[in-house]
């Protein structure tokens, strides 16, 4: 009897979840559409370029060898002519110190030194380098004293220093398209509710590459990339030429299924686990790729199963780059 009694209240406490849940996100939906919707985009008026763009992946979840560590975040250096800018600072989840990106660095010879701008694609712990961080809305380079020059950071919502890197306070928070270096962009946030994770403004870097195009980084896509597009489109009058990065696209399907596919099918998708992304998700973000006749197109492997990467290699064929530890990139 205690029993039965017990097993009704559990599945009564988690009807309430369920619904109260379910409500919550139909709300942050609505909201997120609504902030997208109204907010005012202009073209930009400058017409820089840039010559060459190099992208060196050092944090994400595969790598070239066995000597430079992996893990499922987001940290790519992004070299435009002579300003390097440094996406997003991995996970850091064991807490180490250095950080999996200190030894990347130390590893492939880059430094802090050389490092224009730190920019943040939203402030999820994946990218701001570790769980703490996300929840004290901070960012750290590494779970110790981490000595770097004074560098602007650009973020999509109100963050700070954590106290491992307090020289880093300059923060500028960049909700709207804003112009970083002439032909370095940030296409401003698009937010997204997500089930578990909630509200998140999320920005991606555009870059316009001389005689070719604008090339999109993106850290976890959580915009859609179908938004994406849909700004960048309105932010400039150049076709799209490459788009790199994560997109979201944690597919539960045959092949190799990580705990971290799991994980970020549950909490980071803004439909609810029972009814989750699908195939069709995967299928829908490669159409709208090819409306826009992009060139190049590499996703992340951070937030994407080994499905959907194998869907998009098909799709894309040679136009296919892989992201991985130590593979360069060049434009
Ligand atoms: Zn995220
Ligand atoms: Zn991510």
């Amino acid at each position: 009897m205690i029993i039965l009694t017990l097993f009704i209240l559990i599945l009564t406490a988690f009807f309430i979840f369920l619904t109260i849940k379910t409500i919550e996100v139909n709300k942050g939906r609505e909201k997120a559409d609504d902030a997208y919707k109204a907010t005012e985009i202009v073209k930009f008026e400058d017409n820089s370029t840039v010559q060459k763009i190099s992208i060196m992946p050092l944090i994400d979840s595969e790598s070239i060898n066995d000597n430079l560590k992996t893990e499922n975040g987001v940290s790519y250096l992004i070299s435009a002519d002579d300003k390097n800018i440094l996406l997003d600072l991995g996970f850091n989840r064991a807490k180490k110190h250095p950080s999996p990106l200190l030894e990347n660095m130390k590893a492939l010879g880059k430094s802090f030194e050389d490092i224009n701008y730190i920019v943040f694609s939203h402030a999820h712990l994946d990218h701001l380098g570790g769980m703490n961080e996300q929840k004290t809305k901070s960012f750290s380079i590494s779970q110790s004293i981490v000595e770097t020059p004074k560098i602007p950071i650009y973020t999509p919502v109100k963050i700070q220093a954590s106290a491992f890197n307090p020289q880093l306070d300059e923060i500028i928070v960049s909700e709207k398209p804003s112009i970083i270096e002439p032909g370095i962009y940030t296409i401003g946030n698009i937010p997204r509710h997500l089930f578990i994770m909630g509200y998140v403004e999320e920005q991606a870097l555009a870059l316009r590459l001389a005689g070719k195009g604008i090339v999109l980084i993106v850290g976890c896509g959580h915009q859609t990339i179908q938004r994406i597009i849909e700004r960048t489109k309105q932010l400039f009058d150049e076709n799209i030429y490459a788009v790199f990065g994560g997109l979201h696209l944690p597919i539960l399907k045959k092949g190799k299924i990580s705990l971290l596919s799991v994980v970020q099918y549950i909490v980071g998708s803004d439909y609810a686990p029972w009814n989750g992304l699908s195939e069709k998700d995967v299928f829908d973000a490669i159409e709208s790729i090819k409306n826009e006749n992009i060139q190049l197109v590499g996703l992340s492997p951070h937030d994407s199963s080994e499905w959907s990467i194998k869907q998009f290699k098909k799709a894309f064929g040679d136009k296919y780059v892989d992201i991985k530890v130590g593979k360069e990139i060049t434009l």
